[in-house]
């Protein structure tokens, strides 16, 4: 009997059972198709009644529905690959890692600090710094930045969330508290948002700056600049090298944590800004906490990165040409906080609980001013206080990069 089969990626699915009208799709990219697999199946008792018609016309339409499914994920994958950053497979495609270096002082000792989604964060034995080794690929780090959604060793972790009026009350209040003397001031700013999410801060600033200020924003998920621009919001999914002009103050909010090396973007940075440029930067102070018991909420590895203590982003900056202005700290593990994880938890999200007014976790807001003197080159130096325990486990391994679970 000729053999009339199907080709899912590599499986064969029996012509019998496939029926008589099914070509086999040109398909040119590899799949994981465990479905098919099912399919294929010849256990005894379903040899036994697949000749039937209607098992026959059964197995027909599940073929359909295999072969619909496959179909979208095959023109997905050659999509990706097509674009250059896919690596295998689908379903059993690797994550493509990289041991580093510490991203600040470029140790290669540290101990283990905390793990999350199959990923383990290090604290840097020369510095303290927290950071996440092995770690997706710049590639993967990439694309999953532009789409929100970043593969780990379970499920894929989403982030796109949702705009969020709470967050954009929160921002009004921190810009009062931080930059009082701009707000009073009569004098226009032009303020660049990076990171910009839905467009939270950047509603915020064009209705507290004054008059004739000009704010815009920049984000790499497509999702939350459509969201934003809809709501007439100038957000935009652009490329630093490509805004035009320069500005007074930039603000990063947390943002930290998700940028692989925050010296270089930095250096991105500086040319945007104007001679006594402003930086805002706000992220938490992971990177000060001895390990991930303290930190007040789920790590989100590998969407977070890296994980800095106030001396480490006073580092980066003052490596980078920058002065500390003011530095302001925020406890977060409030009533209010453990009341939010507990309607979180009711509506079945993941949280983490902790007790209220007990963690050492703070946000910290930081104001930085450009000095005008040139960047100087990245050291190893060991922060007083934060310094690792010691020894500790090698951290740069090229050999062996792998997921921990
Ligand atoms: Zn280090």
């Amino acid at each position: 009997m000729a053999r009339r089969s199907l080709v899912f990626g590599g499986v064969w699915i029996p012509s019998r059972l496939a029926g008589p009208n099914l070509a086999a799709p040109p398909l040119s990219a590899r799949t994981d198709a465990p479905i098919a697999r099912a399919v294929t199946a010849t256990a005894p008792g379903l040899r036994a009644a697949r000749d039937s018609p209607r098992t026959r016309h059964i197995g027909v339409a599940i073929v359909h529905l295999i072969r619909g499914s496959l179909r979208d994920d095959l023109e997905r994958t050659a999509r990706e690959f097509k674009n250059g950053w896919w690596e295998g497979s689908l379903g059993d495609a690797p994550i493509r890692l990289e041991t580093i270096e510490c991203p600040l002082c470029g140790g290669v000792c540290g101990d283990q600090w905390g793990a999350e989604n199959g990923f383990r964060c290090i604290k840097c034995s020369d510095c303290g710094l927290v950071y996440v080794n092995p770690r997706p690929d710049l590639a993967e780090i990439s694309h999953a930045n532009e789409v929100g959604e970043h593969r780990t060793a379970g499920e894929v972790l989403h982030v796109v969330y949702k705009r969020s009026r709470r967050k954009a009350l929160r921002y009004a209040a921190t810009i009062r508290a931080v930059f009082p003397d701009l707000i009073a001031a009569s004098t226009p700013v032009r303020w660049l948002d990076v990171g910009a999410g839905f467009g939270e801060l950047v509603e915020v600033l064009q209705e507290i700056l004054p008059a004739g200020s000009q704010v815009m924003g920049i984000e790499p998920m497509a999702p939350k600049v459509v969201d934003a621009q809809a709501r007439g919001l100038p957000v935009f999914q652009t490329d630093l090298s490509q805004i035009p002009g320069r500005f007074d103050v930039i603000s990063l909010v947390n943002v930290f944590s998700h940028i692989p090396d925050f010296h270089d973007f930095l250096g991105r940075l500086r040319p945007l800004l104007t001679d006594r440029g402003e930086l805002f930067v706000e992220t938490g102070n992971g990177g000060d906490l001895a390990s991930m018991e303290d930190y007040p909420d789920l790590l989100y590895l590998p969407d977070h990165l890296v994980f800095a203590g106030e001396s480490h982003l006073r580092d980066y900056l003052e490596q980078s040409g920058f002065a500390v202005q003011s530095t302001t700290r925020i406890r977060v593990d409030t009533a209010v906080q453990f009341g939010k994880n507990v309607l979180k938890a009711a509506l079945g999200q993941r949280i983490k609980w902790t007790m209220p007014y007990r963690s050492p976790f703070r946000r910290v807001l930081v104001r930085a001013r450009l000095t005008g003197q040139p960047p100087r080159p990245r050291g190893r130096r060991a922060s007083a206080g934060v310094v690792g325990r010691g020894g500790g486990i090698r951290t740069h391994d090229p050999q062996s990069p792998r997921l921990v679970r």
